[in-house]
């Protein structure tokens, strides 16, 4: 579609109005007009593409940098438990805009917004053929070499059952431990609190989301 056509292209330039949370010059953040939930923010590069893949490096990594602060916000002024961000690429995937897009949306435990993905089963033998069909194709655009042998000895303690690697999934919720040493011996499960520069707030050595919207509600510092 050229871009005279497109409407976030329009939006971008201003002839569209739009309710404009951040704009710089490289990408512009609107609230969706038909959000998933309360504060859906839609990220925009100002430069028409379609999918990522045909977005320059320095785009990708610059919508990534301000995805993250828009996360960080959504999380601190709608004191939300978390936030998705999500990108359709093709139509297959759910997109129907024609310029790319990456959708912010703060999240909280039964807001009503299905992003659960299914868990699917993959064998040994599956899992080597997309391995093997993948690999190079990755090799090739990123200059990474993974190690093609993947056949493994099953020694009599590593039955499948056991070897199979554990899902991402959201924490339960669970009181916050008093104990201040807790930090350290979290459950794999539990999302960490973001390390760096926040973690000098980290004191109580919280660890649910709710905690991180307390503690980023105090500010970034
Ligand atoms: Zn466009």
């Amino acid at each position: 579609m050229a871009e005279d056509q497109c409407i976030f292209c329009h939006i971008a330039q201003g002839n569209i109005p739009a309710k404009k949370v951040y704009e710089d010059d490289k990408v512009l953040a609107v609230l969706d007009i038909n959000p998933a939930v309360q504060g859906h923010i839609l990220l925009l590069p100002k430069e028409h593409v379609a999918v990522m893949p045909q977005m320059k490096d320095e785009i990708v990594a610059h919508t990534g940098m301000v995805a993250k602060q828009l996360s960080a916000s959504l999380i601190r002024s709608m004191k939300v438990e978390g936030t998705s961000i999500f990108v359709a690429n093709g139509a297959a995937a759910g997109q129907r805009a024609p310029h790319f897009m990456m959708h912010i949306m703060p999240r909280s435990k039964n807001d009503g917004v299905k992003l659960d993905l299914p868990e699917g089963k993959l064998d040994e033998k599956m899992m080597n053929m997309v391995f093997v069909k993948l690999a190079p194709a990755v090799g090739k655009q990123l200059g990474f070499e993974p190690k093609v042998s993947v056949q493994k000895e099953e020694t009599p303690d590593k039955k499948k059952e056991n070897v199979k690697p554990e899902k991402e999934k959201l924490p339960k919720k669970e009181p916050v431990p008093d104990d201040s040493n807790k930090a350290d011996t979290l459950p794999s499960n539990q999302i960490p609190l973001p390390k760096k520069e926040n973690t000098a707030k980290n004191a109580k050595g919280q660890d649910s989301l709710d905690d991180i919207a307390d503690f980023l509600t105090r500010g970034p510092k």
